[in-house]
C-alpha cells in the first residue's frame, strides 16, 4: 500500500529563514502580495520589517493585521473582502496558527467565494486560492505545513476542520528567531500542541512509514526541550528544536490525521474559549491513559522517542513513565484544569453530549488506536473534570 504525502513546494528552515520572504516570493513569481498577520506581530515589528525587505526589492506588501486569536467566521470576513477588492497576486500569513488558519480561509473565499460552511470537512478542497507563505511565530500548530485550517462558526460554537491541498501553503519559512518573544504561557501550550500532534500522528490508524519518521523525530525535538523554553525563553538552542520540531509534527499529523486528543479539544475550545494548545494539553494525560491499551508498542515508542523510557525498558513500563511525564509536564508548565481555567462546571456538565456529538463528527476519533462510543467520550470528558 503507498500513501500519499502533500507539502509545501518550498521550505526555508534555520535562524533568520523570515529573511528570504523576498527570494521566495520572487521564485513564485509574485510581486504584490498581501501580509495576514494580527496585532501582536504589528506591534513586535515583525509585519513591517518584512514590509520593508519586500519594499527593497520593489514588492509592495500591504498589511491586514486584523485576524484573531482561534479565528471565526465572522472574523474572515474583512480579509476576504481585501482580497476580492485588491490585486494581490501572494498572501503572507505571519504569526501563530490563527493568522495562518485565517489566512487559508480567506485564500480559498477570496477567490471562490461561498460560505466557510461549503468548505468543512468530509468535504476535500482542492481548488487553488491566492498561493500562501507561511511564516509562524509560534512552536506550535504546525499549520505553516498542513493542510488543514481550523474555523470556528460562532453561531453553532463548532470549530470546523476544513481540509484538502488547497489550504497547504506553497512555501514556508521556519524561522526560530520569530519565537524568542513567546510569553511563557503560550510557549508551553503552543509546545504541548506540537507534542500531541507528534504522538497523535503516530498513534493514528492512518499512520505510515513516512508519517512514522516525521512523528517519531518531532518527539525527539520537542519533549527534551518543553521545559527548557518554558523556563528560559531566551534559550535558542532549545528553540531552534522546538521550531524544527513542531514542524514536522505538522508534516506528521496533515498526512497521517490527529486523533482522539485534538476531536475532544475542538468542541472545549469552541464552547468555553480555551486557546487550542491549552485544551490539547488538559487532554492529553487522560486520553493517552485511555487510548494506550489499544497500542501498547505504539505509545512505548513515544515514550523512548521523548527520552522518558529506554530500550531496556518494557512497554508496560515505558508506558507507565509515558503517563508519569505527561502529567509532571502539566504539573510543571502550569496548565490549568477546565476548572482552574474558568470553566463553570455546571455549563461544562450541560455540554457534555454536545461536545461529544461534535467530537465524533469531526472524525478525528476513528483515527485513534481505541475508537471511543458517545458514551466514552463523555465518561472522558467527566474525568477531564475531576
Ligand atoms: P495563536 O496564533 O492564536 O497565538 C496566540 C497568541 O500568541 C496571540 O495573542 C498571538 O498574537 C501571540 N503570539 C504569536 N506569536 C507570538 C510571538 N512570536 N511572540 C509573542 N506573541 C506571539 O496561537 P497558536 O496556538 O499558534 O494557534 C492556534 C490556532 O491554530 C487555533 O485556531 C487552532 O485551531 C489552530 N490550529 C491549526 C492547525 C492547522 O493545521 N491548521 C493545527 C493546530 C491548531
Amino acid at each position: 500500500m503507498s500513501t500519499q504525502i502533500i507539502l509545501p513546494r518550498m521550505l526555508q528552515v534555520g535562524e533568520n529563514a523570515s529573511h528570504a520572504t523576498p527570494n521566495i516570493l520572487a521564485s513564485l513569481g509574485c510581486r504584490h502580495p498581501l501580509i495576514i498577520t494580527d496585532k501582536m506581530m504589528v506591534q513586535l515589528g515583525y509585519a513591517e520589517k518584512i514590509q520593508a525587505v519586500l519594499a527593497e526589492q520593489d514588492m509592495p506588501a500591504d498589511i491586514f493585521d486584523d485576524t484573531v486569536p482561534e479565528p471565526t467566521v465572522a472574523s474572515i470576513q474583512a480579509g476576504v473582502k481585501r482580497i476580492q477588492e485588491g490585486d494581490y497576486d501572494s498572501i503572507i500569513a505571519l504569526g501563530g496558527g490563527s493568522p495562518i488558519d485565517s489566512a487559508k480561509a480567506m485564500s480559498i473565499l477570496g477567490k471562490f467565494g461561498g460560505e466557510m460552511r461549503d468548505y468543512k470537512f468530509p468535504r476535500v478542497v482542492t481548488e487553488a486560492g491566492l498561493p500562501i507563505i507561511a511564516i509562524p511565530t509560534t512552536a506550535g500548530t504546525g499549520s505553516e505545513v498542513t493542510k488543514v485550517t481550523i474555523i470556528t462558526d460562532e453561531k453553532t460554537d463548532e470549530k470546523m476542520l476544513c481540509m484538502g491541498i488547497g489550504f497547504m501553503p506553497v512555501a514556508a519559512l521556519v524561522d526560530y528567531t520569530l519565537t524568542l518573544s513567546l510569553p511563557a504561557r503560550i510557549t508551553a501550550d503552543t509546545g504541548i500542541d506540537a507534542l500531541t500532534h507528534a504522538m497523535e500522528a503516530y498513534v493514528s490508524k492512518k499512520a505510515s512509514l513516512y508519517s512514522d519518521s516525521q512523528a517519531l523525530e518531532a518527539m525527539r525535538l520537542i519533549a527534551p526541550n518543553l521545559r527548557r523554553v518554558y523556563h528560559d525563553g531566551s534559550d535558542k538552542k532549545a528553540r531552534e528544536e522546538m521550531m524544527l520540531g513542531s514542524t514536522l509534527a505538522g508534516v506528521a499529523f496533515s498526512n497521517a490525521s490527529v486523533a482522539l486528543v485534538h476531536g475532544m479539544s475542538r468542541p472545549i475550545g469552541a464552547a468555553f474559549h480555551v486557546p487550542h494548545g491549552l485544551s490539547n494539553a488538559m487532554l492529553l494525560p487522560t486520553v493517552t491513559e485511555y487510548s494506550i491499551p489499544a497500542a501498547v508498542e505504539r505509545y512505548a515508542d513515544c515514550a523512548r522517542a521523548m527520552g522518558v523510557a529506554t530500550e531496556q525498558d518494557d512497554n508496560a513500563s515505558a508506558n507507565k513513565k509515558l503517563l508519569a511525564e505527561l502529567r509532571a509536564l502539566n504539573d510543571e508548565l502550569k496548565v490549568p484544569t477546565p476548572e482552574q481555567f474558568g470553566i463553570e462546571r455546571e455549563a461544562y456538565m450541560g455540554l457534555l453530549d454536545t461536545m461529544a456529538e461534535q467530537a465524533l463528527a469531526s472524525g478525528s476519533p476513528n483515527n485513534n488506536p481505541r475508537v471511543p462510543s458517545a458514551d466514552d467520550l463523555i465518561k472522558l470528558y467527566k474525568q477531564l473534570w475531576w
